[in-house]
């Protein structure tokens, strides 16, 4: 796998090839997924047999050892293809949590089997239904009973649970109010949750406007061995901190994409039909808001490579990459809207697959961080505003 040069127009052959890869999984291939509301599987599994799902693990562990801007390539180019990466993506960014805090029998016990797709690392249970956006306000607990933890509690939005061998979680080892701040007294484990959910794990899948998998999941006395453990005990939610620039990142990698697909598509069809004896591309009703919407990709897209290169940099991007995400899944958000209006009625039909994407772009305004939530980062973290919640 060529990684091309780092940049904007960079890793022209990934594209190419993850192009190429799409291509076998047309509109029909969503429509059918979306309508049975089933899971991707085949798409998942040609991703992970050209080694696209682990790009991002090093050579030593048997994945590409590629960069941050080779998996934002492919997670684009999936999204600009009419394809949706939510099926997977979360492999890509949780797996960084294992990589830089865990430890080495744990990347050893996980990280090729993670590479070779023998083992899927897909669900990430951080969200409960009483915390929300409020992380660390999270009550479910793993207490330590020997050389185990046991764990009680409730997760919802865990994506792709069912889907998954392991999942990354983040539990409370030690009471809220016996810490000195909030964020201290959470960890992270991985959780088998093949043999979870025969002792305690119940998974129940909720259904959504579009087709993601998500999930709830229900843990009652949940035994995890204390060696699945990440980094030290009461350090977890820094862990999860740490991985999250690299997910806004990727995510908004994904918007750029959808926002690319909704603009070819409304372009195709704005200069193809006909009302009033002239196609209604030339009219700047529909122009407009085609072009506007491409100036704010165009905008997103340049604070994403900016995000990206200051992460493969090391250097602080927190800025950038909650900018890059909050631009592109409004620029994505504009897109779709342009393309719905060029489409006029059509674009309510099935067949020509806006309606699904309108669906499926939508939730990155609000998952995995809320617009609200990135607003209230910039203001606090970069303008030195007075925190407002
Ligand atoms: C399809 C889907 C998949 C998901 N997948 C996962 C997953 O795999 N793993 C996982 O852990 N989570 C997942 N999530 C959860 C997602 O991260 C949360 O939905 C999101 O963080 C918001 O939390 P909430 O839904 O509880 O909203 P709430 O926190 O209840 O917020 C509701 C609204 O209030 C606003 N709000 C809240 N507090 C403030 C404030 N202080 N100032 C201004 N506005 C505020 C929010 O912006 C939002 O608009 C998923 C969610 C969805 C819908």
């Amino acid at each position: 796998m060529d990684e091309g040069t780092a940049g904007p127009a960079s890793h022209a052959e990934i594209r190419a090839e993850v192009q190429k890869l799409c291509a076998r999984f047309p509109g029909e291939y969503w429509r059918e997924m979306d309508r049975k509301r089933a899971y991707p599987s085949e798409f998942v599994r040609a991703l992970t047999e050209a080694g696209y799902l682990a790009v991002l693990i090093p050579e030593e562990w048997g994945g590409a050892g590629l960069s941050l801007f080779a998996a934002s390539a492919i997670l684009e180019t999936i999204h600009a293809a009419g394809c949706n990466g939510a099926a997977c993506h979360a492999q890509m960014y949780i797996m960084g949590t294992i990589l830089r805090h865990g430890s080495e029998g744990q990347k050893r016990a996980f990280l090729p089997e993670i590479a070779s797709g023998a083992l899927r690392l897909q669900a990430f249970g951080v969200t409960e239904p009483g915390s929300g956006s409020d992380t660390t306000n999270l009550r479910t607990f793993a207490r330590r009973e020997g050389d185990h933890y046991v764990v009680n509690g409730q997760k919802v939005w865990t994506s792709r649970a069912e889907h998954s061998d392991l999942m990354l979680l983040l539990a409370r080892t030690t009471p809220r109010e016996r810490t000195r701040r909030r964020t201290e007294g959470l960890s992270t484990f991985i959780v088998d949750m093949r043999q979870a959910v025969r002792a305690g794990m119940t998974i129940r899948p909720i259904r959504t406007m579009m087709n993601h998998n998500s999930c709830e999941i229900f843990f009652d006395n949940v035994r995890v061995p204390a060696e699945n453990l990440i980094g030290e005990e009461g350090q977890g939610f820094r862990y999860i901190l740490d991985g999250m620039n690299a997910e806004r990142l990727l995510i908004a990698s994904e918007s750029i994409g959808d926002a690319k697909w909704f603009i070819a598509k409304a372009v195709a069809y704005g200069k193809e039909r006909i009302v009033f004896g002239r196609p209604i591309g030339q009219n700047q009703g529909i122009q407009f808001p085609i072009a506007r919407a491409h100036a704010e990709m165009r905008a997103a897209e340049l604070m994403l490579h900016e995000g990206l290169a200051r992460f493969e940099a090391g250097k602080a991007c927190g800025e950038e990459a909650n900018t890059a995400k909050l631009l592109a899944a409004d620029a994505a958000w504009a897109a779709a809207e342009a393309c719905l209006e060029t489409h006029g009625g059509y674009g309510f039909a099935e067949e020509f697959d806006v309606e699904r994407k309108y669906r499926e772009a939508r939730l990155y305004r609000v998952a995995p961080i809320s617009t609200n939530l990135i607003l209230s980062y910039i203001a606090e973290h970069v303008l030195g505003l007075p925190r407002s919640y």
